[in-house]
């Protein structure tokens, strides 16, 4: 039997993991995985470990899930792919039939790609051709909001705005325009965050008035901006933005692909402000954390600004080798119908309420700025001073106190430098989250004296 030390040792010598500066391994002990189950995953030694970020916010409905094994088994024995340009196939059909009954009313039409940040490729894309394709290609700059993420491919990269990730490819990235953040962490004491939201929507309602003639459209990420700190909203800027985009005639992208399926609360982030972007890109949770997809649903009216003769050139010729693959459609269909079996949605309201009662006295800790959710994602700001707003260098990297400690106590939790943030799979049991309190605020308080 392959031990952890085993297989760590081949591992570092010939992978190069994603979003790590590998010499940290020299003493931060990679985790070898050998299988999951539930919201449990197993190292090679036989320990456990609570997913308590649902393997990178992909994981919905646990690891080895039984009903999405059984479809991806049923898919695999009929077809396991096929080219989708000139081809169709029935979990392709099934799929967007599916994801256009359940995502906000007038997103009708469905593209694959087969990742996040290719879905805001495509959506980007797509947004600037339509323009293009009504003689209006003075139209293609994207607007986006400060600390917005989505996605590392350079398109995506340039519509984001987390520094860490930007910086270093500034010259490669084409401009955005941006504007601030309504993240609800920066407001004033005693201000709600509806007063806040509103209050930060004044800034992008000038930008827009000035620029619009050259805007594209607007990218955000609905309610949670997941990568740059779990950072929240209201969900009166998305009203606001929507009114406003309308006014304007500009395209609003809804990158929902973190929020999207039951993370906020709502099946959508976007259901919560009652309303329909031009484009809603989806991946993650999209396939319940099985397979790399990911879809961009979008308005018929942007559908019928490609469809014309082929000769006048105004089709979108875009493609991934993967696109619409049958396994990854599949297992996105069992996914959506345990939504629908199980009532998920409901019962998450249950079990987010059984998360802020076990993390509320984080509240009270010195250290911690301000705890906050939206559904299925609870986070905790840890400060040096929280009076004063000072917050710790980043440098210090407090956070690996909390992974370190949770590991030797059956959790994975990976705070985003000095967020800590729970994001767990919809299985997960009301005595593991009081686990996971308890596990996270010893971890903290090690971060925070230390
Ligand atoms: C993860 C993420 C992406 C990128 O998706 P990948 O599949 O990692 O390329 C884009 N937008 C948001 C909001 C994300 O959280």
């Amino acid at each position: 039997m392959t031990t952890n030390a085993e297989l760590i040792e081949r591992d570092l010598s010939v992978l190069w993991h994603p979003c790590t500066q590998m010499s940290d391994h020299e003493w931060l002990p990679l985790l070898p995985i050998r299988r999951g189950e539930g919201v449990w995953l197993e190292d090679f030694d036989g320990n456990r470990y609570i997913d308590t970020l649902s393997s990178w916010w992909v994981n919905l409905f646990g690891h080895a899930n039984p009903r999405i094994n059984r479809a991806l088994k049923t898919q695999m024995e009929e077809l396991e792919h096929v080219i989708l340009a000139g081809c169709g196939h029935e979990p392709a059909v099934a799929l967007a039939e599916k994801l256009r009954e359940t995502t906000p009313p007038g997103l009708d039409r469905c593209f694959y790609a087969d990742n996040g940040s290719a879905a805001v490729e495509v959506a980007i894309k797509m947004s600037y051709h339509y323009w293009r394709n009504r003689n209006q290609e003075d139209r293609r700059k994207f607007v986006t909001l400060s600390n917005s993420y989505h996605g590392e491919t350079l398109g995506a990269l340039a519509v984001g705005n987390v520094d860490l990730y930007k910086a270093t490819y500034g010259p490669l990235l084409m401009d955005v325009l941006t504007a601030p953040s309504p993240d609800c962490f920066e407001r004033e004491e005693g201000e709600s965050w509806e007063e806040y939201s509103r209050r930060m929507f004044r800034p992008m309602a000038e930008l827009l008035e000035q620029e619009h003639e050259q805007v594209s459209a607007v990218i955000v990420e609905p309610l949670v901006q997941c990568a740059g700190g779990m950072r929240m909203y209201h969900p009166v800027y998305l009203k606001l933005l929507r009114e406003a985009c309308d006014h304007y005639g500009i395209h609003l992208i809804a990158d929902e692909i973190a929020v999207g399926f039951g993370r906020t609360g709502s099946l959508f982030a976007c259901g919560q402000a009652d309303i329909t972007p031009d484009f809603m890109c989806l991946s993650k949770g999209l396939t319940g954390g099985y397979l790399p997809m990911s879809a961009v649903m979008m308005t018929e009216e942007i559908y019928q600004g490609f469809y014309d003769r082929y000769e006048n050139l105004t089709a979108f010729l875009h493609s991934h080798s993967y696109t619409g693959n049958p396994l990854a459609c599949s297992v996105a269909l069992e996914t959506l119908a345990i939504f629908e079996d199980e009532d998920v949605i409901e019962r998450n309201r249950a079990k987010a309420e059984r998360i802020a009662q076990a993390f509320a006295p984080l509240a009270d800790h010195p250290n911690v700025g301000e705890v906050r959710q939206h559904g299925m994602i609870l986070a905790a700001e840890m400060m040096k001073d929280p009076k004063t707003r000072e917050p710790y260098p980043w440098q210090e990297r407090r956070g690996l106190h909390v992974y370190r400690h949770a590991l030797k106590h059956e959790a994975l939790m990976r705070p985003l430098g000095h967020v800590f943030y729970f994001m767990p799979p919809y299985v997960i049991s009301d005595e593991q989250i009081e686990h996971c309190a308890r596990v996270a605020m010893e971890g903290i308080d090690r971060a925070t004296a230390a």
